[in-house]
Order: structure tokens, then C-alpha cells, then sequence
């Protein structure tokens, strides 16, 4: 349901968001929706935690993003610190393996 839908419904009724959602509990029970409401909601939160952790750790840019490689390791040998190997930045450039013979 839209925001939009949901909150013309509300003022239409005069209804509050509990009862709202008191409505869309016993919808979706008389349906048996159960499950699928139930990997909604965990698909929800599954992508919140995502975005909350991309906060947490901004990529991180740093000597080993134009160097490393995801593929074929950390160009300084230090592959469990490297920010590229350890995916806590990005890559930005292709290393020598990577890129075709010129
Ligand atoms: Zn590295
Ligand atoms: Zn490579």
C-alpha cells in the first residue's frame, strides 16, 4: 500500500495508524499472507541493516585502491589488511594481471 493510498484511507475514516494497522494485521491473516508479510518484513530489514552498515564504514579510499586488485590480491602482499582485497573500498583501477597485453 502506498503512502499516499494509506494516508487518504486515514483521513477519509479518521482512523489512526494503530488501527491502520490492526486492519492490515487481520488482512493479511484472513489471507493467509502470514508468510509472505513475514519475508517482506525480513527483506525490509535485511536492506536497512545493509544501508546502516554501508554508514558505518564509508568506502574507504586509500594507497591500495589504485593499486590492488579483488581478483589477484593486494599488490603490497598485505591481502588481510588490504582495503580492495578486504572489500572495504573499492578498486579503482585494473592491476597488471588484470589488464589485457598492450
Ligand atoms: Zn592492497
Ligand atoms: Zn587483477
Amino acid at each position: 500500500m502506498s503512502h499516499w493510498m494509506r494516508d487518504s484511507i486515514t483521513q477519509q475514516q479518521g482512523w489512526n495508524q494503530a488501527t491502520m494497522l490492526n486492519l492490515m494485521s487481520e488482512f493479511i491473516a484472513e489471507r493467509d499472507l502470514n508468510d509472505l508479510f513475514h519475508e517482506w518484513l525480513e527483506n525490509v530489514a535485511a536492506n536497512e541493516n545493509a544501508e546502516a552498515e554501508n554508514v558505518a564504514n564509508p568506502a574507504l579510499i586509500d594507497v591500495h585502491t589504485e593499486h590492488c586488485c579483488q581478483k589477484h590480491g593486494c599488490k603490497y602482499g598485505k591481502d588481510e589488511t588490504c582495503s580492495v582485497v578486504q572489500r572495504l573500498g573499492s578498486q579503482n583501477s585494473q592491476c597488471e594481471i588484470c589488464q589485457p597485453l598492450r
